[in-house]
């Protein structure tokens, strides 16, 4: 497994349920044909109009469990009730050759990440207020109301762990809110870098 130093760049793009980290890693993509996605694998049932090998590679659990245990997974984590894990290959491959790669992860997916590749870049988008993430959640339909509530929960709790990311978006508008994270990334890409207080970290890179 490639540490911290390597030629790609690992973005990672967290948020809660419903905060429009998914909408916004389309875009991106879109915009951006050279950048790869990360294709997780997940116990979860395909929803209507995904893909398999295209939004996730779905999985049934012993299969995941069998999995994990070769060491097929960076990190993975039980996500609301399945469970997640983004597969080592591509992200190596972008690490050790170059290129860009986007990583749609929970908290603790970003947390994992991040301690492995510690110059990743970190993105948490937040929906404008609890209110406004609880009308996305149950206008996108895709839960029961138990599920709904789980991820409602969970959406909560993850809110709280913001200030763990480089750099946070509101997104109130998806359109603005995807502008920003293209300019953060590619601000970063090309040695923008931000140090928050700890300046002297910025000047060490020359000693
Ligand atoms: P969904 O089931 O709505 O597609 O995703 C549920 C949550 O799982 C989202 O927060 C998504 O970012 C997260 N997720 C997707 N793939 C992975 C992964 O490989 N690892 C982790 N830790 N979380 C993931």
């Amino acid at each position: 497994m490639q540490s911290s130093k390597g030629k790609g760049k690992v973005i990672i793009i967290s948020s809660p349920s419903g905060g429009g980290k998914t909408t916004i890693c389309h875009k991106l993509l879109r915009k951006n044909k050279q950048w790869k996605f990360s294709v997780s694998c997940t116990t979860r049932q395909k929803r209507k109009g995904e893909k398999n090998g295209r939004e996730y590679i779905f999985v049934d659990r012993p299969e995941f469990i069998g999995l994990r245990r070769q060491g097929f997974f960076a990190e993975s984590a039980r996500v609301h009730l399945h469970y997640y894990g983004t597969p080592c290959g591509p992200l190596d491959k972008v690490v050790n050759k170059g290129g860009v790669i986007l990583l749609d992860v929970d908290v603790k997916g970003a947390a994992s990440i991040k301690k492995k590749y510690p110059q990743s870049l970190s993105i948490f988008i937040l929906p404008p207020s609890k209110a406004e993430l609880k009308r996305r959640l149950k206008r996108r339909g895709t839960e029961t109301k138990a599920q709904l509530d789980v991820r409602l929960n969970n959406a909560i709790a993850e809110m709280e762990q913001h200030n763990r990311f480089d750099y946070i978006i509101i997104n109130k508008d998806i359109n603005e809110a995807a502008a920003a994270a293209d300019h953060m990334i590619k601000s970063w890409t090309v040695g923008v870098t931000h140090f928050g207080r700890n300046k002297s970290k910025a000047y060490s890179v020359y000693k």
